[in-house]
C-alpha cells in the first residue's frame, strides 16, 4: 500500500474544505492557535511512519487524552471502574448536565467530560503523585520523553470552566467523586492540556491498533481483551454526538479533541492522527473527518 501517495492525494482533495468550520474559542488559549495548520501521520503495523504537513508540530490533544486516562484507570481498577461510569454513547453534547442529572451522577461513558472527570478522580484516589505518574505513562506510550502538559492552557480552561465545575459539583452531590472538587478539576484540565504532535499520537495509538502485542507502558498494563474493549468504546463514543456519523463515513475507532486532533486505529493495520483546528458544529475537525473518510475509501481499510 502506498500510504504516502494516498496522503498526498487526500491533501489535494480536502483543500476546498480548508475554510470550513471554526476553531474552539471557549478555551481562550485555543483561540490563539493558527487555524490553517494541517498535519497527518500514519504508523503501520510493520513499523513504518508516513506523514505530511504540520505532523511534527505539537497541539493541545484535549479530549484525546481521555483514551490514555481510561487505559490507566482500567489498568488499576479493572471491571470495578464500570460501577462509576457507563459505556454507552451519550447522544448529547460532551458537557451536558441534563443527562448526568437524570442518571443520578453516573456518566454515560468515559469520553464525555463527566466520565473523564470521574476517571481523573479514580486515578487520583490510587496515585499519590498523580500528575507525574500520568505524564510518565503518556511519555512512555508515545515514546517521547519530552511530551508535557501546557500549564497556561490548563489555567485558561480553569478560568472559564463554568460547565465542567457544574459537572464536578453534580458528581460530588451524587457521591461519585471522592476527591476535592478543585483538585480533580485541576488534574482533569492538566490531562486535557497535554501537547503532542500527530507523530507522537500515531505512535501512541499503535498500542491500541496492535492489540496482539503486550500493552505495558511503565506501570500501566492491559490485557488484549481490555485493549479491544477500549477500541469498542472509541468506536461507539469517541466523537461526541457524532460517533454514528464518524462510524458511517470513516469506519474506524478513534477519539477527537476540541484542539482539532483526531486519532484513530485500523486494528492490526495502522494508527492515524490528523490535526486541523477548524471544527464543525459537533466539535470535530472538519478537514480531519474528511481526510479520514478519504483514507478509508482509498486504502479500502476500515473495520467494516
Ligand atoms: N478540556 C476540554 C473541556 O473540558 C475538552 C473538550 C474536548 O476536547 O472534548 O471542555
Amino acid at each position: 500500500m502506498n500510504y504516502q501517495s494516498i496522503l498526498e492525494r487526500i491533501y489535494r482533495e480536502i483543500r476546498p474544505f480548508a475554510r470550513e468550520g471554526r476553531q474552539a474559542d471557549y478555551i481562550p488559549a485555543l483561540a490563539e492557535v493558527d487555524p490553517d495548520k494541517f498535519g497527518i501521520c500514519i504508523d503501520t503495523i510493520d513499523g513504518r511512519q508516513y506523514m505530511l504537513g504540520d505532523a511534527s508540530e505539537r497541539f493541545s490533544i484535549q479530549s484525546i487524552t481521555k483514551v490514555f486516562s481510561l487505559a490507566a484507570a482500567l489498568s488499576i481498577e479493572g471491571e470495578e471502574l464500570w460501577r462509576r461510569v457507563g459505556r454507552e454513547p451519550s447522544g448529547t453534547t460532551f458537557n451536558s448536565l441534563i443527562q448526568l442529572e437524570a442518571e443520578r451522577g453516573i456518566p454515560r461513558n468515559p469520553f464525555i467530560n463527566a466520565g473523564a472527570i470521574v476517571v481523573a478522580d479514580r486515578l487520583m484516589s490510587h496515585y499519590g503523585d498523580y500528575e507525574r505518574r500520568y505524564i510518565d505513562f503518556v511519555r512512555e506510550i508515545c515514546g517521547n520523553p519530552t511530551v508535557d502538559y501546557n500549564r497556561a492552557v490548563a489555567a485558561s480552561e480553569r478560568e472559564k470552566a463554568y460547565l465542567n465545575a457544574a459537572i464536578a459539583n453534580l458528581l460530588k452531590y451524587h457521591g461519585n467523586l471522592s476527591g476535592d472538587i478543585e483538585q480533580v478539576l485541576h488534574f482533569y484540565f492538566m490531562q486535557c492540556s497535554v501537547e503532542m504532535s500527530c507523530r507522537d499520537l500515531s505512535h501512541a495509538f499503535m498500542a491500541f491498533a496492535d492489540h496482539r502485542s503486550p500493552f505495558r507502558f511503565g506501570e500501566v498494563s492491559l490485557t488484549m481483551s481490555e485493549v479491544k474493549r477500549i477500541n469498542a468504546i472509541m468506536q461507539t463514543c469517541g466523537f461526541y454526538d457524532e460517533a454514528g456519523e464518524f462510524s458511517y463515513l470513516v469506519g474506524l475507532p478513534g477519539k477527537s479533541g476540541v484542539g482539532g486532533g483526531i486519532a484513530a486505529v485500523c486494528p492490526l493495520k495502522y494508527s492515524v492522527t490528523v490535526w486541523s483546528p477548524r471544527l464543525n458544529s459537533k466539535g470535530n475537525s472538519v478537514m480531519g473527518m474528511k481526510a479520514l473518510e478519504l483514507l478509508t475509501t482509498y486504502t479500502e481499510e476500515s473495520i467494516f
